[in-house]
């Protein structure tokens, strides 16, 4: 039979993954010649054999692929044999367009557990162990290709035994670009709170796990940055922690050192057990079983039904866990929402008087990443923070837009960068709030545009020009084009579920600018090709103080009942809620409402669950972000099952011009709430007839509108009962439901959103 010769080009996830030596493998085993290649921009492959074989290799390279990586596209084409006498692995080529996809970093993998607690192996217990299916990528990669030289190992020179499995194609380890061991590799210390080294390799480990018996503080040097680890069951150091790092009650995440202990404080089901072990190792939410046993302190999360708990993730974590054998509290080495600490140096700096002692090690993190979180709605996992083991894997565009640069909105911030037709989310990087924060967003979009080898035409960004991020767009000499917030949080969610207008999008959120200039956030947008129509929206109300009634859910209230009353008599007010503010507060906070003066206009769905939380008398301050608006979901594992609902009127706004608008009026359930309060019924049943009110105005809505496919996106649909709700009554409607998984429902997942908007005007020319 005549040998064909046959030339592949594969694009997606498969750089770091053990791709080459696995086609070097599966060539070897079919008898065929040629080689096989990484460049900048995907894996290149030429195989020489017979045609039976080469399509054996074909269908093969599909099936059997690396568990890690993914195959966006598979080119083929025929050649005339060159004759090649062997298969071999050739260097990989620097030059190229850079379309190769940046792996995200993937957590320790079972085979290298195993030789990690096996007092045999000569990586016995350390702390550095890696292979191709797992390992730190994203975090030391400076260049692509994936290659030692272009990460931050690359001043550590293997040692022959490493060398060895590294040149061998059938080990592995075979070009497992991080491995090391404990001749040749990176090793940790454990530092003073000046820097001074106390002890180092395994002595540093023993002495770590002792100071976190002893109630310490410890900052942990890890794969995308500093955590501050504290033992989970010592309250006075938990409290110690939440002092120093200026978080009072925002719950903090756990570490476990293995899934039976977490069973033993929380609800796990299959698929969060399998999210848990996978790759991406996320914190995951989990609901806790109570009463549980004792070893896990109140302070971790307080009031809160809900767990944020992850495994560990990288050796170094499964030695600590090991030893310690207990749960600890692992949070971001940072002060409140600051960027997370990645280099030593800068941590003994900024972590000084948060922590008692310094963990570290000498292979440097190139860039930062956050653990992620998810949380499971509706039986599938839903990202809430895109970061370490899902950033920068990218969602992929029909066609390609120019090359856009997305700056995302301000909280939650992340950005993206649209490469032919994918589109590369940056890891989260936090609030826009500042200057370390704003210093961490200009280097990632530094780094973005240098890694992808990726100048942007045109710049992205948020309709709000006071953003740091849009002022941050106007100072890069490039066209800009904004967006309506609302209208990229929904194209963000039809961007991953890959679904094309006319779409009905449910947009709730705390606060984005909207196109009148009021401040949006209850929205219902028709979307069209290019464009949105604002179809209906809750009827807006005054906030006193702007931003403050962000913090404070009382201003809400008092907002929303003075838009009712108009009357500034304490009659028409809770006494609870009237209480609350002193004397001079309520003058000046009825000075702004009456007159209209530093009290924006608000349709905001979130400022509805903090006046609801204000009035239920749950919540007056939030000490952060969406506070209120969680406790208010937590109370209802509590209420009965069928609390029913409160009656709100839709009415017709009249509208010159193209369709008219909806107003969900909540007068008349504010009303209700008021009495239910005042008659004492239970704040848990309040709340799930707000919920179920919310659910039912969603239907309305869709109802009078009357598109098929609804998209539901914004930071409320975190919120587990009112999205399953939404989804559940408007699937039995017949309505087709989308929903976010991995790009997050708030504003993580603007910069998204932005790209879209770019990417529908430039297809729709
Ligand atoms: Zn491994
Ligand atoms: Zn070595
Ligand atoms: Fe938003």
């Amino acid at each position: 039979m005549a040998v064909k010769r046959l030339k592949i080009t594969i694009q997606g996830a498969v750089q770091g993954v053990g791709f080459r030596p696995f086609v070097y493998r599966l060539a070897d085993e079919l008898q065929l010649t040629g080689w096989v290649i990484n460049s900048g921009s995907g894996v290149f492959i030429e195989v020489e054999g017979s045609p039976d074989n080469l399509a054996l290799f074909l269908r093969r390279v599909h099936d059997e692929r690396p568990p890690q990586s993914s195959i966006h596209t598979l080119e083929q084409a025929q050649l005339d044999p060159a004759g090649y006498q062997q298969f071999e692995i050739r260097k990989s080529d620097e030059g190229g367009e850079t379309t190769a996809i940046m792996l995200p970093d993937l957590a320790t993998c079972p085979d290298c557990r195993k030789e990690l607690f096996d007092p045999a192996d000569r990586r016995y217990r350390y702390p550095f162990i890696n292979c191709t299916n797992c390992g730190p990528r994203f975090t030391i990669i400076s260049a692509l290709p994936y290659d030692r030289p272009n990460t931050s190992m690359k001043h550590f020179q293997m040692c022959p035994a490493c060398e060895e499995e590294y040149r061998n194609p059938a080990d592995r380890r075979f070009h497992a670009q991080p491995n090391a061991c404990p001749e040749c590799g990176p090793h940790i210390e454990l530092w003073d709170h000046s820097g001074q080294v106390m002890a180092s390799h395994e002595a540093a480990l023993h002495q770590a796990v002792a100071a976190i018996e002893a109630g310490k503080i410890v900052a942990v040097k890890g794969l995308g940055g500093f955590h501050l680890i504290c033992d989970a069951g010592n309250s006075p150091a938990i409290r110690r922690l939440r002092e120093r790092k200026h978080r009072e009650e925002k719950p903090f995440a756990l570490m476990f050192p293995d899934l039976s202990l977490i069973r033993q404080y929380c609800h796990v089901s299959e698929t969060e057990a399998r999210l848990l072990q996978s790759s991406q190792a996320p914190i995951v939410l989990l609901k806790q079983c109570l009463p549980h046993p004792p070893g896990l302190s109140e302070e971790v999360a307080p009031g809160n039904p809900y767990l944020g708990v992850m495994l560990p993730y990288t050796p170094l974590h499964h030695l600590l866990l090991s030893d310690l054998d207990k749960p600890v509290v692992a949070t971001s080495g940072n002060i409140s929402d600051e960027p997370i600490c990645i280099d030593e140096q800068e941590a003994l700096q900024r972590l000084h008087g948060i922590a008692d002692l310094f963990l570290v090690h000498n292979r440097p993190i190139l860039r930062h990443a956050d653990d992620s979180i998810v949380r499971l709605i509706a039986g599938r996992e839903m990202v809430m923070r895109r970061a370490r083991g899902y950033a920068p894997l990218p969602i992929r565009l029909p066609s390609a837009p120019p090359p856009t640069l997305a700056v995302g909105a301000h909280l939650k911030n992340s950005i993206a960068l649209s490469v032919g037709k994918n589109v590369f989310i940056s890891q989260h990087i936090g609030d826009l709030e500042t200057e370390a924060s704003f210093n961490a967003f200009q280097e990632v979009i530094d780094r973005f545009k240098e890694v992808y080898r990726t100048e942007p035409e045109i710049i992205a960004a948020d309709l709000h020009p006071d953003y740091l991020s849009s002022q941050y767009a106007r100072e890069q000499n490039r066209p800009i084009h904004t967006v309506q917030h609302h209208y990229a949080h929904i194209l963000s969610c039809m961007l991953e579920n890959e679904i094309e207008p006319p779409v009905l999008g449910i947009s709730w959120d705390g606060t984005g600018l909207g196109d009148d200039g009021t401040v949006w956030g209850g929205e219902f947008l028709e979307i069209t090709q290019n464009d949105f129509i604002r179809r209906a929206c809750f009827r807006p109300f005054r906030l006193p103080g702007g931003d403050h009634a962000i913090r404070e859910p009382r201003r809400s209230a008092l907002g929303a009942l003075f838009e009712i009353c108009r009357s500034e008599e304490e009659k028409h007010y809770p006494s609870e809620l009237w209480q609350s503010f002193s004397e001079p507060e309520r003058k000046t906070l009825f000075r702004m409402l009456s007159r209209g003066i530093n009290a924006p206009l608000s349709s905001s769905a979130g400022r509805l669950f903090d006046a609801v939380a204000a009035l239920t008398g749950l919540r007056y301050r939030n000490n952060f972000e969406g506070q209120a608006a969680m406790e208010l979901e937590f109370l209802l594992p509590d209420a009965p099952r069928e609390a029913g609902s409160y009656p709100l009127r839709v009415r017709r706004e009249k509208n010159s011009g193209k369709k008219s608008l909806l107003i969900l009026d909540w007068a008349v359930m504010m009303e209700a709430i008021r009495n239910d309060k005042q008659q004492g019924v239970a704040a848990a049943v309040i709340s799930a007839k707000f919920h179920n009110t919310l659910v039912e105005s969603c239907l309305d809505v869709a109802k009078a509108v009357g598109l098929e496919k609804v998209a539901l996106s914004g930071g409320c649909f975190q919120n587990k009962y009112l999205t399953e709700g939404v989804i559940r009554r408007l699937q039995a409607e017949g309505f087709r439901v989308y929903w976010h998984q991995q790009a997050p429902p708030n504003d993580g997942g603007i910069a998204l959103g932005q790209i879209g908007a770019v990417w529908r005007l430039h297809q729709n020319k």
